[in-house]
């Protein structure tokens, strides 16, 4: 049973679950493209996820990782709503966002695509995951819907936004103009992606550049010019390639927070960012 409802004015409606930790394993491991995996969820814990409801595109778990060497990993202490107070002389969790790609409630499993980049805890799982292997799944906290009648919309994406612009994406209505924009290494990493709605779609490739540096995404956002209406634009990438672009759709053009929503899924350099503080403010 949802927890809670929490109507924003003019903006998304956000549905609250019960925070709960799941142990799960590793179904199956499909590699998508050269720098990104897919990785099945399931087991018998997952029943009861996200109240069995299908959620939202924005929807994401903490993914709980063993230590290197160690077969299970630390859970955190939660509470029904938030994360509780953690043994501060044990172990810590170690925890990461990733997208809820995909939930099939009868199958009990959700699909997770992982981005393969240079070092870190998540991306060498990743890199190593074979059927069997445990993890643990944190949440989702809950799911932001907006159920508005949007003229447009306007996505945009790095590698690790593309899970959630491609569910976007899938659950747009028929005929509805959207303007999207996906920066990604090069053309391997392009995806397939499927929607109803009239998608005008724009690859962007960072090539040899690390991934956020050197953006020609806010290049192609700054060239498009939107239609009338108040249309939703959505973004989610590297927070200090994003910062800029978020800048420009709030002050320069004067969109509504309610109806921009900027997310910082990494920085370079940092690890394990907190994204909800991560492309700040206007
Ligand atoms: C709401 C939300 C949803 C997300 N969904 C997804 C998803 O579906 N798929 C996905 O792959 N990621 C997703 N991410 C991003 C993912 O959580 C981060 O990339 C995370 O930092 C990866 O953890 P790590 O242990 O591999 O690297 P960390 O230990 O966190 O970082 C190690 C180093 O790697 C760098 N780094 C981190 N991520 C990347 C990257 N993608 N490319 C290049 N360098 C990087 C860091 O800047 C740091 O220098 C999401 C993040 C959020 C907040």
């Amino acid at each position: 049973m949802a927890v809670d409802v929490r109507p924003v004015v003019s903006g998304p409606t956000t549905v609250l679950y019960p925070l709960r930790n799941r142990l799960v394993e590793v179904r199956r491991v499909t590699r998508l493209t050269p720098r990104m995996v897919r990785v099945t969820l399931g087991g018998e814990e997952m029943a009861g996820f996200q109240d069995g409801q299908a959620g939202s595109p924005d929807d994401h778990v903490k993914l709980c990782f063993p230590a290197p060497g160690a077969d299970l990993p630390v859970l955190p202490v939660v509470r029904p709503d938030d994360l509780g107070e953690q043994d501060p002389n044990g172990p810590l969790p170690i925890l990461r966002d990733y997208t809820v790609r995909a939930w099939r409630p009868e199958r009990l499993e959700i699909d997770v695509d992982m981005v393969l980049h240079g070092h870190g805890i998540a991306t060498t799982w990743a890199r190593e995951a074979r059927p069997g292997k445990v993890i643990g799944v944190l949440g989702p906290r809950g799911s932001v819907h907006y159920t508005g009648d949007y003229p447009w919309y306007l996505l945009g994406a790095d590698e690790t936004g593309l899970p959630a612009l491609a569910r976007r994406l899938a659950e747009l209505p028929a005929g509805v103009p959207t303007f999207v924009f996906v920066q990604v290494a090069g053309p391997a990493e392009e995806q397939e992606l499927t929607s109803a709605a009239d998608v005008s779609l724009t690859w962007l490739h960072h090539g040899p550049a690390p991934a956020g540096a050197g953006s020609p995404l806010e290049a192609a956002v700054r060239a498009l010019t939107l239609p009338p209406g108040e249309g939703l634009v959505w973004f989610a990438g590297e927070a200090t390639m994003l910062r800029p672009i978020r800048r420009y759709l709030r002050r320069e053009l004067g969109l509504p927070k309610e109806r921009v929503d900027v997310d910082g899924y990494w920085r370079r350099g940092v690890i394990e960012l907190d994204h909800q503080e991560a492309v700040g403010e206007d």
